[in-house]
């Protein structure tokens, strides 16, 4: 599976990519964290899932799966499989992917996700998703590989966190 920034497939028609400044809280640096959603580029796979890369100060902070199906639908998805691999649970939800080596634990990181994981996000996740899968599937290349547009999302301001 390769997964790529919606943004490097469908250009502009992708969702912009949240970013929220961290102030105040015992957990986490004060800092502005930014949420790479990656997504899975085979036009013949549908994992229903993305990769998010979680960057802060220039440092990768954490890396998480999400998928947003059941863990029923992964498991039929990967063929039914034994019922006790661990790995269909992975994908079912939130998950650690990776753990780099940072000073913020990975539990940490993935609570902050979520915390932050509303059913709006969660739709312009599915949305991105449909338009790279709907898009791959064509024989022609991308007609706009713009860099991801880092933007500020004024919307955020959960517990912990304002806006400067
Ligand atoms: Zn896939």
């Amino acid at each position: 599976m390769n997964f790529a920034p919606a943004e490097s497939i469908i250009g502009n028609k992708a969702h912009p990519m949240r970013s929220l400044e961290i102030i105040g809280n015992p957990s986490l640096p004060h800092g502005i964290y930014y949420f790479f959603d990656l997504y899975c580029t085979d036009p013949e796979c549908d994992c229903r899932k993305i990769i998010m890369e979680i960057v802060s100060e220039n440092e990768l902070v954490g890396q998480i799966h999400y998928g947003w199906e059941s863990v029923e639908y992964y498991r039929k998805w990967m063929g039914g499989g034994d019922p006790s691999d661990t790995m269909v649970d992975d994908m079912a939800g939130l998950s650690n992917a990776f753990s780099p080596v940072t000073d913020i634990p990975s539990d940490v990181i993935l609570d902050l996700v979520g915390g932050l994981l509303d059913e709006t996000w969660i739709q312009k996740i599915k949305e991105n998703y449909a338009l790279v899968k709907a898009a791959t599937k064509k024989p022609q290349r991308p007609s706009n590989l713009s860099r991801p547009r880092l933007k500020r999302n004024k919307k955020f301001k959960g517990a912990g966190s304002t806006r400067k």
